[in-house]
């Protein structure tokens, strides 16, 4: 039997438990972009239902075009507000760069019409991928959008990743305040509370890094978006 017949085999067994009637609209309001990792599950991770939330993958999670125009349908015509952005340890688009496209052309004879979308800092390339977001005119909301890295290698925590502002504060909703505070927006909360690395503790201190709880964070978003 192919793997494909094995998926088929499996999607005729689970038919029978299937409970439709949800609208196409998620109930959440948001919308998750993150890598086609396999192990990384959305649903699992954040605790998500059929009909909650809206889920991009791609090859990193990374910003394309087609993630943009998704998330503008998802905005405008299903209503979703928040964006939660996913990058995770081990990531295969770690130190890829746009020469992998010149090495296909060597081999095809042609340049494929896309980018790469590597990077070489995790974090780095994360926050430019949580500015683009924010910048980008055709999104209806963007004060809700935040970025996270996922251990799926060691501990399966999520950290939060903040962007810190030319005045020395950090940015973002439920983000870490200058004052070591956490506030906001959905907020981050959870057994385990706000713990982490360099701690959260005064501007000198404040390493744009949130470790969130497990569970933590699925509240925050929830909260967030509802
Ligand atoms: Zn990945």
């Amino acid at each position: 039997m192919s793997v494909i017949d094995r998926l088929v085999r499996e999607a005729r067994r689970r038919a029978a438990a299937f409970r439709g009637g949800q609208p196409a609209a998620p109930s959440l309001r948001v919308a998750v972009l993150t890598c086609m990792d396999a192990r990384i599950d959305p649903a699992k991770l954040f605790g998500l239902a059929p009909g909650e939330a809206h889920v991009l993958r791609n090859a990193g999670g990374a910003v394309t075009a087609d993630v943009r125009r998704s998330l503008v349908i998802s905005q405008r015509l299903l209503g979703t507000r928040a964006i939660a952005v996913v990058r995770h340890t081990g990531c295969g688009m770690l130190g890829l760069d746009e020469a992998l496209r010149d090495d296909l052309a060597a081999e095809v004879g042609e340049h494929a019409d896309w980018q790469v979308h590597g990077f070489a800092d995790l974090e780095g390339d994360l926050r430019a991928a949580l500015a683009e977001l924010r910048a980008d005119r055709f999104l209806l909301h963007t004060d809700q959008i935040r970025g996270f890295v996922y251990d799926v290698e060691h501990t399966g925590r999520l950290t939060e990743v903040t962007e810190v502002t030319e005045d020395g504060g950090v940015t973002g909703d439920g983000g870490v305040t200058g004052d070591g505070g956490v506030t906001g927006d959905g907020g981050v909360t959870g057994d385990g509370g706000v713990t982490g690395d360099g701690g959260v503790s005064g501007q000198a201190e404040v390493s744009g890094r949130v470790e969130v709880a497990d569970g933590g964070d699925a509240d925050g978003l929830a909260r967030g978006a509802a």
